[in-house]
């Protein structure tokens, strides 16, 4: 079943940049999808148009089939929190707990009704409790995001958008903080606690291997433009 679908999607920055130039694919219920390509390249640029955070200049992005630039308001909302993210830079809230942290996720992205009265159900705390141990945070519950390692950061990370119960989890260069034990490590999880949902991922790496290794399907960028889209033994044979 189609997720997700660019068609000729082109993005122009106020600045004058092409960070996109007729961007076509189609990602389906289950894909692991790597997206490579140069810093630069537009790997971002693909991620934020999925949810709107930017919004595009030609072309359509559709998430289940409906229209993402089309969407205001509430309707917004409802599409975000389909939409999970994670940030090399983890964006924690540094001065709470790793539980709060993780019970934010409950709000989706850029909030939501629950964020304005900011209660959590004992349900939600038992699950997201549930969500650390299964990444092995469960001893770090209470202590403050800030005292942790970047590997530990990112599991919060995880964690966090898992708890949105996502359909689809953006990834932005979730290990290039990452020594290359942690990053293993977070890759790992990030795979086995989407398989076990049927979570779809798209990842953005600078690292080939690293694609080569998790995905099912590599998109590899240069210039705003799809220069290959295939299965990882696909890329073996292109180079
Ligand atoms: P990548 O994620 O592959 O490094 P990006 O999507 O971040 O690439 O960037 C693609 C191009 O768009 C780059 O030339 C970058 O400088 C430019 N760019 C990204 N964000 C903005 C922005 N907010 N305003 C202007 N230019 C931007
Ligand atoms: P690592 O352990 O991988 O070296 P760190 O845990 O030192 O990573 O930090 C990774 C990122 O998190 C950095 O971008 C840093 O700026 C940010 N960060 C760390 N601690 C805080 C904090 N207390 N407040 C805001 N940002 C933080």
């Amino acid at each position: 079943k189609s997720l997700l679908k660019f068609e000729n999607v082109s993005k122009k920055y106020p600045n004058g940049v092409r960070a996109l130039k007729d961007v076509c694919f189609e990602v389906k219920e289950g894909e692991f999808v790597s997206i490579i390509g140069p810093s630069g390249s537009g790997k971002s640029t693909i991620l934020r148009a999925v949810n709107k955070l930017i919004t595009i200049s030609g072309g359509t992005v559709s998430l289940d089939g409906v229209s993402v630039s089309e969407q205001r308001g509430k309707n917004l909302r409802r599409l975000r929190r389909e939409v999970g993210m994670i940030f090399q830079n983890y964006n924690l809230v540094y001065s709470l707990s790793v539980l709060q942290n993780v019970l934010h996720g409950c709000l989706g992205y850029m909030g939501g009704i629950r964020g304005v009265f900011g209660r959590y159900t004992e349900e939600d705390k038992k699950r997201a409790i549930e969500l650390l141990g299964e990444l092995g945070m469960e001893k770090y519950c209470y202590n403050r995001a800030s005292d942790l390692s970047g590997g530990q950061k990112q599991r919060v990370g995880i964690a966090r958008a898992v708890m949105q119960e996502p359909k689809l989890l953006l990834c932005d260069e979730p290990i290039a903080s990452l020594d290359p034990s942690s990053a293993k490590t977070i890759m790992d999880l990030l795979r086995d606690m989407t398989q076990r949902r049927n979570i779809t991922c798209m990842v953005n790496l600078h690292q080939l291997d690293v694609a080569l290794k998790y995905s099912t399907r590599i998109i590899g960028l240069s210039k705003g433009e799809i220069v290959f889209d295939g299965a990882p033994d696909e890329l073996n044979d292109y180079f």
